[in-house]
């Protein structure tokens, strides 16, 4: 009986130290600057997000967060190393929908999606638009579908790796198309714009963060947009879906994720920065340009992104499958 009591009371001290020590590292937290991992190249859309948050965050929290890019392997690197950093709230993952379609795509992953962090937010949508080189011959979906048809062995596809969202969409394109195109994968869809203006690749299916640029200064082709409903920022270019492409839908949303096991006060802190980021009246400005939509504040929880990843995880799973999507 005695022991029993002692075991309850022993229980009983232990959650009471973790909890005043959760809420000591909270008051203290951050002593030093923040890393936020980019899971793709310097120059591309999850980078263009990244960037233009670390600043705001940093100063909601008084002290820097550096932005790092870890690429390869369509953002699983990344995910795997931040699933495997300390659990202090220093190492921050941001990621797109590919942090729940890669489930899907590796046949292993080194980390588990769905048990290996802590959601701190979701912060926003993208559109996404099909576009092609200057120098590749046709100028609107219509012309795209039949040069396809005639030079099937010709037609190269960019994208940024197996997980990648611009991977995602080019899977989707072709298998709706009905033919296999030769993909190009990059560490990032900044690298691939790059070719693609230079004519080395055809085609590139990317995120507005990355493209709207090039497509208002007429450096692009652009064949469509991936969303249901038209653009604000281009009312006169048609969607996929509207263009034969039936149930074509892709939105690029983004998440920031931690460790799991980070201190929930911890997790706290950071989700005010990245809300007050979000506020930002220059951040909101340079989104909207854009056309990127910033997650309401009702979104920017840890339960709806938690919510959100297990949706997403559970939707795009047989969209892949059948879609044809490899296995690595
Ligand atoms: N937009 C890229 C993708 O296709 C990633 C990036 O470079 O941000 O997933």
């Amino acid at each position: 009986m005695l022991i029993l009591q002692n075991k309850k009371y022993l229980k009983i001290l232990f959650v009471l130290i973790s909890v005043l020590s959760n809420l000591c590292v909270a008051q203290d937290f951050p002593t030093k600057p923040l890393t936020m991992i980019v899971p793709f190249s310097a120059g591309g859309p999850t980078d263009s997000v990244a960037r233009l948050l670390a600043v705001p965050m940093g100063k909601y929290l008084g002290q820097t967060v550096l932005v790092e890019n870890s690429v390869g392997a369509g953002g699983t690197i990344a995910a795997n190393k931040v699933a495997k950093s300390p659990k202090d709230g220093y190492t921050l993952l941001i990621h797109h929908i590919g942090i729940s379609t890669a489930p899907a795509l590796y046949a292993k992953l080194n980390y588990d999606t769905l048990n290996d962090f802590e959601y701190i937010g979701e912060i926003v949508n993208v559109p996404m638009t099909l576009i092609g080189s200057k120098n590749f011959p046709p100028n609107n979906m219509q012309e795209l579908l039949v040069y396809i048809q005639k030079n099937k062995d010709k037609v190269t596809l960019a994208n940024a790796g197996p997980g990648a969202v611009s991977q995602l969409c080019g899977m989707l394109f072709t298998s709706q198309v009905g033919i296999p195109l030769t993909q190009v994968p990059y560490k990032g869809t900044g690298p691939a714009i790059t070719d693609l203006l230079g004519g080395q690749v055809d085609l590139l299916c990317d995120q507005t963060t990355n493209t709207l640029t090039y497509i208002r200064s007429d450096k692009v082709k652009l064949f469509g947009v991936t969303t249901s409903k038209r653009l604000s920022t281009l009312p006169n270019v048609p969607t996929l879906g509207e263009q034969g492409l039936k149930g074509f839908e892709i939105v690029a949303w983004h998440g920031l994720y931690a460790p799991k096991g980070t201190p929930s006060p911890v997790v706290e802190k950071i989700n005010k920065a990245l809300h007050f980021a979000l506020m930002d009246p220059d951040v909101k400005a340079r989104l909207n340009e854009l056309n990127v939509e910033i997650a309401k504040p009702e979104e920017q929880t840890p339960s709806a992104l938690k919510s959100k990843v297990e949706a997403e995880v559970k939707k795009w799973a047989p969209i892949i499958k059948a879609a044809g999507g490899y296995i690595e």
